[in-house]
């Protein structure tokens, strides 16, 4: 009889149960046991190419990935995992497992190789919590040549990466992603979708590289000043940022912006404007 999904109740706890294993919290995991959302995540990975994978656990994502893949890269960090994965997912052999903490990888080095022998390559992860944000600023200061990068993250982390300008949510973490990437959220999963469930609901997001635009420290130092107080307006916290009342009055004017708006009303081409303006200012 053929074996069932990786992701599902009964093969979960027999892997976890034949290696005599337990979810380790320090490494955030929690395992996808609902094969529906694995698939669904795998198919909207635009995975055809090669595909790069943060955090394979006991291998439910890595194998429908595998299915769908030229190749499969995967970097855990859980030694324990390694002759799991290996024997779990002996049948493809299109599978690489890479044993090292995706936070020291050489990603540049890396991409450049699978879109050399690939043609191209995406992200797709169901990632740990504890360092969400670590991995994606990893990736979105990363190679420009990962088109899509799609991720289940934590639900409300989700809601504030693809919130739309004058939403509560929206801040300088959604300016800075939504200037580098088309953002949607493709849908949300419940906690009971995972062993052992963890506190909070998941979304998977995916990033769609814009092209052309690459991640200019300067502009999101910008990005982050004019939320630096939120319920400040926006030439407030410029005049805090730059020392100058004048020049915080200029950079308004000149990006074509109202003196009493407040950051979050400013949309992503807004503040393109803004950062123009502030360093034509700055001459
Ligand atoms: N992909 C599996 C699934 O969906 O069932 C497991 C996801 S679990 C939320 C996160 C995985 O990331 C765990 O296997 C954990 O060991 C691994 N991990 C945690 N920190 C990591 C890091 N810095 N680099 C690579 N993997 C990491």
């Amino acid at each position: 009889m053929d074996k069932k999904p990786i992701a599902s109740v009964a093969r979960t706890r027999e892997i976890l149960n034949t290696y005599g294993l337990r979810a380790k919290k320090n490494f955030g995991q929690n395992f996808l046991i609902d094969v529906s959302v694995v698939a669904r995540a795998a198919d909207a990975s635009h995975c055809e190419n090669a595909v790069i994978e943060i955090g394979p656990g006991i291998g439910s994502l890595t194998e429908q990935l595998a299915m769908r893949s030229k190749h499969v890269r995967s970097y855990e960090v859980d030694e324990r995992l390694l002759p799991v994965l290996n024997e779990e997912l002996a049948g493809y052999d299109n599978i690489e497992i890479i044993l090292q903490d995706f936070l020291a990888c050489d990603l540049e080095a890396s991409v450049q190789e699978l879109v050399q022998r690939y043609e191209g390559v995406s992200v797709c992860a169901n990632l740990p919590y504890y360092v969400t944000s670590p991995i994606l600023f990893k990736l979105f200061e990363g190679p420009q040549e990962i088109e899509y990068i799609t991720v289940m993250i934590q639900k409300e982390v989700a809601d504030r990466f693809s919130a739309k300008p004058g939403s509560p949510d929206y801040g300088a973490l959604s300016a800075e992603s939504q200037y580098l990437y088309e953002v949607k959220k493709l849908f949300t999963v419940p906690r009971t979708a995972f062993s052992p469930a963890p506190n909070v609901d998941s979304a998977v997001v995916q990033f769609h590289r814009r092209l052309g635009v690459s991640a200019d420290p300067a502009f999101f130092a910008l990005v982050r000043a004019s939320f630096q107080q939120r319920r400040k307006t926006l030439y407030n916290n410029l005049k805090e940022y730059t020392g100058s009342p004048e020049r915080a009055e200029r950079i308004l004017q000149e990006a074509g912006i109202e003196s009493g708006v407040r950051a979050q009303e400013l949309d992503v081409s807004a503040f393109q404007a803004l950062y123009e303006a502030y360093r034509r200012t700055a001459e």
